[in-house]
């Protein structure tokens, strides 16, 4: 018996883990392939359940599920990925505390590392945008809201109250749309605890660059979707790009200058910025181009799955950034895999994604399951049961299930356990030169409110 042949799965999301699973189980007691999956978090984080955690719907760890506890024979590693040579076969990590590194070689390396914010060159949009990938930034969009009302309670300033008030989303696809929603149900719960902001107007601005929202779904369901969020008092801004982000401020175009300490930015995704470091053909995009069976061509033992990598779609284009494509894609991965170890025939990736649903909020949904349209309560139903069913383990099911129940009859967590976000009257920096302009009569930009105060008296 000779040396195992080490294979290495970067990545413990959706792709990289489907691909460790579906090892393992091929595998059994094979002891001739040893296989190492390195993830810096040692979680698989639920996405779709993020903008239910940021609105406290759902507690943080119940959208997590522990990598250790979904695999036996696959080794975890929680440690950082530093480099990858290619050439040599090895990949650096480090651990993220000590700064412990480790050079670990390979025969087989799989790249499942994500993707990351894309900013599209919009100025200032790294700095003062909120991200909404990671579980931290589901905590830190519900921390932001909830002192933004704590500061705007106290304001005397009625154009800062105003701006404190106002809360802006970039991008009008699934993210932004299921962000959108879940905040305006949130800004309405918190409302009815700050007496002082009775009379205030909430605005809630999704702006989206395309001509309609969540363009994966037929044009009816966008339609809809426009039509439920208006009604919710979402002022959505069609064809309008954010150009321009400050700390106190952004900018629409068209629109103008709108003033805002909050701004979240789900406005597009960009492959990991490790897999930019490798010297391999990629997409416009940045993805790690693959071919069918999502091999990286010239490169014998490197595959790449999930938001890293240019699937190509046997109808056309490639596969879309989901957790449904990374998934099946991991699997195909680990059957491939192993069948160039075993000198087997290798499979062509060729899915039809079963659909796809999107939460707006107030017990409505959207969304075209294997080609069947669904908008509504049937719909949130829909999603619900779906992404209950989807969640890896019966544990977390049964958790989430509780919260969902424990939301529907208690009031909502209002507290404030982050330091203050939000620092007024800096006067200095890109905001004062944004507002500043405003001063100067740039356009400016007075959305509708999300609510109309209540009746005097
Ligand atoms: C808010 C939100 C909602 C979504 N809703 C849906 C939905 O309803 N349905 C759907 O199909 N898709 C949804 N998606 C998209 C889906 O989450 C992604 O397509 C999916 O996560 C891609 O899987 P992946 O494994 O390629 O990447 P990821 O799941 O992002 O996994 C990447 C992994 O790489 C690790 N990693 C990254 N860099 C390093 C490094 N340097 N060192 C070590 N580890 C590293 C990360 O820790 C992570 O484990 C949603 C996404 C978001 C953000």
């Amino acid at each position: 018996m000779g040396e195992p042949t080490r294979v290495l799965i970067l990545g413990g999301g959706f792709a990289g883990l489907a691909t460790a699973r579906h090892l393992e189980r091929q595998l059994r007691s094979d002891h001739q392939v040893a296989v190492t999956l390195i993830s810096r978090d040692n979680f698989l984080l639920f996405t779709p359940m993020l903008a239910e955690v940021a609105i406290g719907a759902v507690a943080p760890s119940h959208v997590t599920v522990p990598l250790r506890s979904l695999l036996r024979r696959v080794q975890v590693w929680q440690a950082e990925v530093s480099a990858i040579d290619l050439g040599a076969r090895v990949v650096t990590v480090r651990h993220a505390a000590s700064g412990h590194e480790h050079r670990l070689p390979y025969d087989q390396l799989v790249l499942a590392l994500g993707a990351v914010s894309s900013y599209h060159g919009v100025s200032g949009a790294a700095e003062y945008t909120l991200g909404f990938k990671t579980l931290a930034d589901a905590a830190q969009a519900r921390a932001r809201v909830v002192d933004c009302f704590e500061q705007a309670a106290i304001e005397t300033d009625p154009a800062i109250r105003r701006a404190l008030l106002t809360f802006v989303v970039a991008g009008g696809g699934y993210t932004g749309v299921e962000l959108a929603a879940a905040l305006a149900d949130f800004l309405r719960e918190l409302r009815r605890y700050y007496p002082a902001l009775a009379r205030e107007r909430l605005h809630l601005v999704l702006a989206h660059h395309g001509p309609r929202l969540l363009e994966e779904l037929p044009e009816q369901a966008a339609a809809y979707t426009l039509r439920l969020l208006q009604r919710e008092g979402i002022a959505v801004r069609l064809r309008t790009a954010v150009s321009r982000v400050a700390a106190d401020c952004v900018e629409l175009s068209p629109g103008g200058v709108l003033p805002t300490h909050t701004v979240f930015w789900a406005a597009g995704v960009a492959p990991n910025p490790l897999v930019e470091t490798l010297p391999l053909p990629k997409s416009p995009h940045g993805a790690v181009v693959v071919d069918a069976h999502l091999a990286v061509p010239g490169h014998s033992g490197l595959w790449a799955l999930g938001d890293c990598a240019a699937v190509p779609n046997p109808k056309g284009g490639t596969y879309g950034p989901t957790a449904q494509n990374a998934e099946r894609e991991g699997v195909l991965v680990a059957h491939n895999l192993l069948a160039t170890l075993r000198g087997a025939p290798l499979r062509a990736f060729d899915y039809q994604p079963m659909g796809m649903l999107a939460s707006l909020g107030q017990h409505r949904a959207v969304g075209q399951v294997f080609g069947w349209q669904f908008a509504g309560l049937s719909a949130w139903l829909l999603w619900r049961t779906v992404y209950l069913a989807k969640l890896p383990t019966a544990d977390r099911r049964l958790r989430v299930g509780l919260d969902w129940l424990a939301d529907s009859l208690l009031p909502p967590n209002i507290i404030n356990t982050a330091a203050p976000q939000v620092a007024l009257r800096s006067g200095v920096g890109p905001a004062a030169g944004l507002a500043a302009r405003q001063d100067r009569g740039h356009p400016r930009e007075v959305p509708e409110g999300l609510h109309a105060p209540p009746p005097q008296g």
